[in-house]
């Protein structure tokens, strides 16, 4: 919205300025054109400040600067005493803005340089214009410095666009940034959500495939967790959801990635791990659960997971097509009695050919 304002009052003093050739009425031509251009470099700071959550009282410094001016212009708007002073307001905005930018913190460096540049330069010129007024009001000789102003004109006009190019990918990186690692997560644990996991999954599945490596695929689902919010209550059982996210985490290696992609179901991607080195990191995550007890709110809860293991193989290779197998193998845990791992597509009667592991308590 800053950013809008600040062109549109660029806009509209350029408009009111140029107007100066076909109608004679120096207050709308020369005062109010002179508080738009004004008004442009404070609504930028303001953008600028607010997209930076700097803490400063921008609204009162604004109203301010901007009715100071409008006060102190009055008397002198249509003589080069105006004029000299509209420079030297904008030129010290420049200033400002130059400082403001220099402050934050931006993913786009190169573009917050490219903003400083153009904040400095575009001051520096005004301090110019502000000098050359000063000589021609101040010395009794007639100067004639129309070309220089010219110049300057021309360059003021290509910063403030070339300002205005540039200012959106400073204020918006950021933001788009943040925006893009919240809709991959999931608030409640921290872990990716089902569309960051694919993301992620799926550029893991790549570069396996390029360096010929295994790639595991593991879901995992709280056993009863129906039961969990029955007994005790939401607020538990999303309490319970994080423990496990947490004892998911711990047993994971750097380039592991986890993720809940569901309610109470969670996944991991384990690059590099074979199916039985994948069943026995799975395991153990397994064991933990069961071994540990989540005390909370005066409640002691215990919890199992099930889970189904999945590797790449000649047949099933994306990561849409292990969690799948891996989901068919869960549902084989779940009709197995649940608190197992299953990591084939047989029941339990083949289990000791295969690598299955039963690990129900009672
Ligand atoms: P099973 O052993 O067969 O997996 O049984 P279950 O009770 O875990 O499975 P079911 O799918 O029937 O229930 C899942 C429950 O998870 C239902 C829903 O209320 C709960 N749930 C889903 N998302 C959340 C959440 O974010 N917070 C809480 N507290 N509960 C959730
Ligand atoms: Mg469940
Ligand atoms: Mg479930």
């Amino acid at each position: 919205m800053y950013f809008a304002l600040a062109c549109g009052a660029f806009a509209t003093a350029e408009v009111l300025a140029c107007l100066r050739v076909i109608i004679e009425n120096p207050f709308v031509t020369h005062y109010l054109a002179n508080l738009f251009i004004i008004a442009s470099p404070l609504f930028a700071i303001a953008g600028l400040k607010q997209v930076t959550s700097m803490q400063s009282n921008s609204y009162a410094s604004f109203k301010i600067i901007l009715g100071g001016s409008a006060l102190v212009l009055m008397p002198i708007y249509d003589v080069t005493a105006g004029q000299l002073l509209t420079s030297f307001i904008i030129a010290c905005l420049f200033l400002v803005a130059a400082n403001t930018v220099y402050k934050m913190h931006t993913n786009a460096t190169a573009q917050k340089n490219m903003l400083l540049v153009f904040f400095v330069l575009h001051s520096v010129i005004m301090f110019i214009q502000v000098v050359l007024l000063g000589m021609q009001l101040m010395t009794t000789i007639a100067l004639n410095f129309t070309q220089p102003l010219q110049v300057i004109l021309i360059n003021h006009l290509f910063l403030a666009t070339a300002t205005a190019l540039v200012m959106p990918f400073v204020l918006f990186a950021d933001i788009e940034a943040k925006l893009q690692r919240l809709v991959n997560r999931d608030t409640l644990t921290g872990l990716l959500n089902r569309r960051g996991f694919l993301l992620d999954g799926e550029k893991i599945s790549r570069h396996v495939k390029t360096h010929d490596q295994n790639l595991a695929v593991v879901m995992i689902d709280i056993d009863h967790f129906k039961s969990v919010n029955d007994q005790f209550g939401h607020s538990t059982g999303d309490m319970a959801i994080k423990w496990i996210a947490q004892h998911i985490l711990s047993q994971l290696n750097d380039y592991d990635i986890a993720a809940r992609i569901g309610g109470e179901e969670f996944a991991l991607v384990l690059p590099e791990q074979s199916l039985s080195q994948a069943s026995y990191t799975a395991q153990k995550l397994c064991d933990v659960i069961r071994e540990h007890t989540l005390k909370y709110k005066g409640n002691t809860i215990n919890l199992s997971v099930s889970i189904g293991v999945a590797c790449k193989d000649a047949n099933t290779q994306s990561i849409k097509g292990l969690l799948d197998l891996a989901d068919k193998r869960l549902y084989i845990a779940k009709s197995q009695g649940r608190n197992q791992v299953v990591a084939t597509d047989e029941h339990t009667r083949q289990k000791k050919q295969n690598l299955v592991f039963n690990n129900q308590v009672n």
